[in-house]
């Protein structure tokens, strides 16, 4: 199915950031007929949305019906940007794509119903679940937003379809009809407090997920944090259905039981037969899963079996091999102790390979996980900053320099027996020596790979 070119026909929009999505933006709206004008304080970035044939001027407010603006641009804190400071002003509406999305679905006349994901951590790895669960039952499905695929670059879905789409905080502000059938609001912890001023603010702009829900609609929290379970209180009394979930409480209306997920109809499946869900962070997002997938329909067994197959996103607690009894682990996702955290409590006893540009209070919180470390290898620039707090606590280290160094000798200590398993989670950004944490997590897969061809 195609949305029809004439949609938005008689409608102009500007499009302010002109990186993946905004580009996405210029070229669906134009496909759908509207007119559009992008904008870039990049000349770089300007020249390629030109290259491609888009008009480039900052947007005319008495033109526009609406400014799209990219999620990485502000519009409030810490400091609005002058273009959409002038769409304030002028009332004109700032608009996420997703938003876009929705309007022009309905628009066409598909009755496709919206899946919304929001919160702190997990994001990414229940958008990727649920959209598998629904893939494996046979519905039409389309992943994308915050993840992968720019929102209003997903194509046109049946009525028996489903939008699954990761909402960060910053397009929640941005949208204004979409209206989520099912929405799940996972976790809430400090994060992007520069962009929304307070947790108060930042948990405001999360709770957006919920708006306009009816009593047909479902909303899921998560109560392992305090922060989600006073938004889970608050939203007791409907009108959407609530159903909390939890990574560890049975107090939770979806929770893990030793190692089955369960709600109050039993077993929903046992945790220990996927090959992508460990750790208690997972099992929350599995519940998260779980109870979308059933409230959209997915049979209870359609519901397992899509756990079960489920094939994990990369960098995030990857298996990527098992070479003479050590397997190496991809967790390059790993930007942050709160993440590496969750890493460290998979394995009984690890090789970790971390370092990087350290966040606040680098290794500090990793404390309670360190009699799991047999052998710390450290990279990158804030590796001394590592250092000092491991020695400090008697965990055994080397400062390698690189993750060449670090994957080469990891390798030789576990294979004289030191762990059985060589992590990467860095608990650090990676910008000192890689262009992200996807080149990161590739480069080690690419070494811990050539180590199993060598060992055959
Ligand atoms: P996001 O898209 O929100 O960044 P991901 O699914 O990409 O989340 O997971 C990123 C990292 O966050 C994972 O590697 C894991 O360490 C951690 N994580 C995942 N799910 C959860 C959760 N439910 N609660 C806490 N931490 C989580």
């Amino acid at each position: 199915m195609t949305y029809p070119s004439d949609l938005f026909a008689g409608e102009a929009f500007g499009v302010l950031g002109l990186g993946k999505a905004g580009l996405a933006a210029l070229r669906a709206l134009t496909a759908m007929g509207a007119t559009v004008t992008g904008w870039d304080d990049r000349e770089p970035a300007r020249a390629a949305a030109a290259a491609e044939g888009f008009p480039i001027a900052e947007p005319d407010m008495a033109r526009i019906s609406a400014l799209v603006i990219s999620p990485g641009i502000p519009h409030l804190l810490p400091k609005p940007h002058p273009v959409a400071a002038r769409a304030r002003a002028a009332g004109v509406p700032i608009l996420t794509d997703a938003e876009l999305l929705y309007r022009a679905v309905r628009k066409a006349g598909s009755k496709a119903r919206f899946a919304g994901i929001t919160g702190t951590n997990g994001k990414s790895t229940t958008t990727a679940l649920l959209a598998h669960i629904l893939e494996t039952a046979g519905r039409p499905v389309a992943a994308g937003a915050n993840l992968g695929t720019a929102a209003i670059s997903l194509p046109l879905l049946p009525d028996d379809g489903v939008y699954v789409l990761e909402m960060s905080s910053y397009m929640l502000e941005r949208i204004a009809t979409l209206r989520f059938d099912v929405a799940v609001m996972l976790n809430l912890s400090l994060d992007h407090l520069d962009r929304h001023g307070d947790m108060a603010g930042y948990a405001r702009a999360k709770r957006h997920i919920f708006d306009r829900q009816t009593a047909a609609d479902l909303a899921v929290f998560g109560i392992d944090d305090d922060y989600a379970r006073a938004m889970a209180a608050e939203f007791g009394a409907g009108p959407a259905r609530v159903v909390t979930i939890s990574g560890h409480d049975p107090r939770a209306d979806v929770h893990p039981l030793g190692t089955k997920l369960v709600d109050a109809a039993g077993e929903i499946i046992d945790l220990a037969t996927t090959k992508a869900l460990p750790g208690a962070h997972n099992a929350q997002n599995a519940a998260a899963a779980a109870a979308l997938a059933a409230h959209l329909g997915v049979p209870r067994a359609a519901i397992a079996e899509g756990m079960r197959s489920y094939p994990g996103l990369p960098h995030r607690i990857e298996t990527i091999c098992t070479v003479a009894g050590v397997t190496f682990v991809n967790d390059s996702k790993g930007t942050n102790a709160d993440s590496t955290e969750r890493a460290l409590g998979c394995y009984e006893r690890v090789i970790w390979i971390a370092g990087g540009m350290a966040k606040a209070g680098g290794a500090e919180p990793l404390v309670p996980w360190f009699d799991r470390i047999a052998l710390a290898l450290l990279i990158g620039r804030d590796a001394p900053i590592f250092a000092r707090t491991l020695a400090a606590h008697g965990v055994p280290y080397r400062e390698v320099g690189t993750l060449e160094n670090a994957v080469a000798e990891g390798w030789q200590a576990a294979r004289a027996g030191t762990a059985p398993v060589v992590l990467l989670s860095p608990a650090s950004a990676s910008w000192d020596q890689f262009t992200g944490f996807e080149q990161r997590g590739d480069r080690f897969r690419e070494l811990a790979l050539a180590i199993a061809a060598e060992e055959g």
